[in-house]
């Protein structure tokens, strides 16, 4: 039996359990109340469709585990009946964990229930080897927890990369400009941490975000562009992320850009990544003498400034994506594409370009492209550790029992000496 065919046995099996059954009904009613809470039982049976005796009994639930807590305010519609208590998220019990690693520096952070950054520290790679990496990581982490924590369990360690990374596996199957290739993340930071680990893609942690805590709330097929060191895409149809066999969905990266001419690593010209990639940027704006060191910061920076050059190619960037973004939509038809990409997220204009864009060369007919193109909401500086955290949000709102579980199993194994 193909490893597939495993797993879709191994999810059948899991829907005709009564306890998977429980996890993922408490799992919707924790995103109800992650999204409208304050809110009645009442409204939470309504938007879930589940029987309001089960939401009573799923959110005594949720409570007695600290995810939610009953508002001590009582309302009553117009003085009579029953008085309503509402239940909101508890964000005083649990925070998540997260890493994030780039080409040239790792961000470990903190983040609460509601997917906030509560703390984060970047670290620049002395040396970009993979055990050095994870152990200067975890020893900042540990930091962070005794520091920051405030007496809150951190329910597991999120860690997000670019590059191809294989969630269920738990490893980064290759990461080009880092030089790395088949490091097994999850295993490398459960022994170095004691928590739970659980490991994905950037483009695909961010997506997961957006829908619970960002502007894909709501959406139904949601598509997501991450432009930076690397070029990654994901896409979410209903409740589910895409992944594909080993997770390996959402590699733009060597796509063609229909015109340009950059040479990319893999031997052809013209790949998303190679023309669009933040050294691709870097390289010209230093070659043209725009900047003193080919340095991306230093390009955003000096475009921050308002220096026309800079400006240029911030704007010929926007107008490449978003003729990628039209190649995108035209094979997904998703309802909301979330681009990442810090010139259109920071400079006037560059996010009509990119719509202009898309609205000319898409050959579907799209809605509004200013309502169905946007760029995140997040804030530059929080994106990463965002990313990194949402690995476990993601796995929290899907399934909150069953974290809890895994997250006491990973502790006692912790305590007994045995590392998965
Ligand atoms: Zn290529």
């Amino acid at each position: 039996m193909s490893a597939p065919q495993r797993q879709s046995e191994a999810n059948q099996m899991n829907r005709r359990d009564p306890s998977y059954r429980r996890g993922v009904s408490a799992g919707s009613i924790l995103r109800t109340v992650l999204e409208h809470g304050p809110v009645a039982r009442s409204t939470i049976a309504r938007l879930t469709g589940l029987s309001p005796a089960s939401v009573t009994g799923h959110t005594a639930e949720l409570a007695q585990q600290c995810f939610i807590r009953e508002l001590p305010q009582t309302t009553r519609s117009k003085g009579v009946g029953r008085p309503h208590m509402p239940v909101d998220l508890d964000i005083s019990g649990y925070l998540v964990a997260a890493v994030h690693v780039a080409v040239a520096h790792t961000t470990i952070a903190l983040l609460d229930l509601r997917g906030r950054v509560l703390v984060q520290h970047q670290e620049p790679h002395s040396e970009a080897e993979p055990l050095a990496v994870v152990s200067r990581a975890s020893e900042i982490l540990a930091r962070l927890l005794e520091e920051h924590s405030a007496g809150r369990v951190p329910l597991g360690l999120g860690v997000a990369t670019g590059g191809w990374v294989d969630r269920e596996a738990g490893t980064l199957v290759e990461h080009r400009l880092l030089g790395w290739r088949d490091v097994p993340l999850r295993e490398l930071f459960a022994e170095r941490t004691g928590l739970l680990v659980e490991v994905d893609g950037h483009s695909r942690a961010l997506l997961q975000a957006e829908r619970l805590f960002g502007v894909a709330r709501g959406r139904n097929s949601v598509m997501h562009l991450f432009i930076g060191n690397v070029v990654d895409a994901a896409f979410a149809a209903g409740e589910s992320v895409h992944y594909g066999p080993r997770s390996q969905a959402g590699a733009i990266a060597h796509l063609p850009l229909a015109g340009n001419t950059e040479p990319c690593f893999c031997g052809r010209a013209g790949c998303l990544q190679a023309a669009l990639s933040e050294p691709t940027l870097a390289r010209r704006a230093f070659d043209e003498g725009i900047i003193t060191e080919p340095e991306f910061p230093l390009l955003l920076e000096t475009a921050r400034y308002g220096d026309p050059g800079a400006l240029r190619l911030f704007a010929e960037r926007a107008r490449d994506i978003g003729r990628a973004t039209a190649m995108l939509t035209d094979v997904f038809g998703p309802e909301l594409v979330v681009v990442v990409e810090p010139g259109v997220m920071l400079l006037d204009g560059n996010l009509s370009v990119l719509r202009d864009e898309v609205r000319t060369r898409a050959w579907s007919s799209l809605a509004d492209v200013t309502q169905t193109v946007v760029p995140t909401g997040f804030a530059p500086d929080s994106i990463l550790a965002i990313a990194g955290g949402s690995v476990i949000l993601d796995a929290l709102y899907r399934d909150p029992l069953a974290l809890l579980a895994a997250c006491e199993d990973a502790r006692s194994a912790q305590s007994s000496g045995i590392h998965a």
